[in-house]
């Protein structure tokens, strides 16, 4: 677990590496007066992935699977080595054995493993847990999938998962409670894109067994934090790549390929997002050299400093895991992004209002399931090009607003 000290350290430690990676991102250098703070909807995109994109529209552009032609066999190869390189930023420990499918994003991806996966693994009786208090991405599809097989007559039952209500993490103890033989498949979070927690995955697996399939919704996590297939036992990773600074439109998803049946999406699937797929690559080899162990203190660091400044003004109320930097406070657990309310300003106009001086959050329900929280609110969501002068500027800002 991050201590107070290390928190608080790593502004001071990573200031110059930051410095070198913010001027890297050219719309972030254009508008000095402004101050992204919504990468958890879309991250903007540092110059060696716009570079890597112009490289191939201007050098190499053709159809992939499909040519002879150099052009077309250079594509192909781009998109093979694409796949390796999802895999090696996933520390995949057995990449000979594994899938990766391009997709559009974390949409797509979940929904097309419940599409063309969990059918077949499902029978009549079986249970999939469900994280109704996550992104929708991440629930939609399996109750799709459910009442699909209801009408060929196999009924699955959804356990919704348990949460704790004053964090928003999951209720592991709950969920080791709830969880049988007949749990097959658990779709969870890695860091959940309100509450800002790291969704404690190893805790969900103690909770369900060795043998269920865990489906991992990593959009808030690729790009932000380590992940590591390695270390966390799951067998589907599905990610955005616009959120991992590459081109909108781009994703993956990433399979095991050991508990049940082999993911291979069925259907003719047409000519794939080529230049996405390349500036995935790059937006990996980027992070990767970035490192993300790095990334991930900054934006750390720089939530705490939020969350700790919003918890000592009394016209706000933070959403998810709270408090300050007490050694034990689960402010450690949160990642790169805070959620608050005002308690007298609607944050429809607060978002009007930061964005007169500058700042650009999201103000919404966020994309919550039902389950989720009932009024909308202001979400601040960090990357590596965002300061600490932006969140002291922010919180500034907050405190005039009483
Ligand atoms: N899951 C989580 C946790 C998210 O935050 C998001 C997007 O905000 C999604 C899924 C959906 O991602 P996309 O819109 O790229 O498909």
């Amino acid at each position: 677990m991050t201590t107070n000290h290390e928190v608080t350290s790593a502004v001071g430690e990573l200031a110059e590496w930051q410095r070198s990676l913010r001027a890297q991102f050219p719309i972030v250098a254009a508008h000095p007066d402004l101050a992204y703070l919504d990468s958890a909807a879309t991250a903007q995109k540092p110059q060696p992935v716009l570079d890597a994109v112009q490289t191939y529209l201007t050098t190499t552009n053709a159809n992939a699977g499909r040519g002879t032609y150099p052009w077309a066999n250079r594509t192909t190869a781009l998109v093979e080595q694409t796949r390796d390189r999802v895999r090696e930023f996933l520390a995949d420990p057995a990449p000979g054995r594994s899938a990766v499918h391009f997709t559009s994003g974390t949409t797509e991806g979940l929904r097309t493993i419940a599409r063309d996966w969990l059918p077949d693994f499902l029978a009549d009786g079986d249970e999939i847990v469900v994280p109704v208090a996550d992104h929708r991405a991440n629930i939609d599809p399996w109750t799709e999938t459910q009442r699909l097989l209801a009408r060929q007559g196999v009924r699955v039952r959804v356990v919704e998962m348990p949460y704790q209500q004053a964090s928003g993490d999951y209720d592991h103890t709950a969920l080791a409670r709830l969880a049988g033989p007949r749990t097959r498949f658990v779709a969870v979070t890695h860091v959940h894109h309100v509450y800002g927690g790291d969704m404690n995955v190893h805790r969900v697996r103690e909770a369900v067994g060795p043998d269920a399939v865990i489906c991992l919704d990593a959009a808030q996590s690729v790009g932000h934090v380590p992940v590591s297939v390695a270390d966390l036992d799951v067998d589907f990773v599905a990610f955005s790549g616009h959120k991992a600074l590459a081109l909108p439109g781009t994703g993956a998803v990433w399979a095991r390929q050991a508990r049940g049946p082999a993911f291979t999406p069925g259907g003719w699937s047409g000519t794939p997002n080529t230049v996405g797929i390349v500036s995935l690559a790059a937006a990996l080899d980027w992070l990767r050299a970035a490192g993300a162990d790095r990334i991930e203190r900054w934006t750390v660091a720089l939530a705490a400093r939020l969350t700790d400044g919003l918890s000592r003004l009394d016209a706000y109320e933070v959403v998810g895991c709270r408090t300050s930097l007490a050694a034990d406070s689960p402010v450690q657990r949160r990642r790169g992004i805070v959620t608050f309310r005002h308690r007298g300003i609607g944050s429809g106009d607060l978002g009007f209002i930061l964005f007169s001086h500058g700042f650009m959050v999201r103000c919404d329900q966020h994309c919550q399931g039902g389950a989720g929280e009932r009024s909308e609110s202001v979400r601040v969501s960090l990357h590596v090009h965002n300061t600490v002068e932006e969140i002291d500027r922010l919180l500034s800002v907050l405190a005039a607003l009483g």
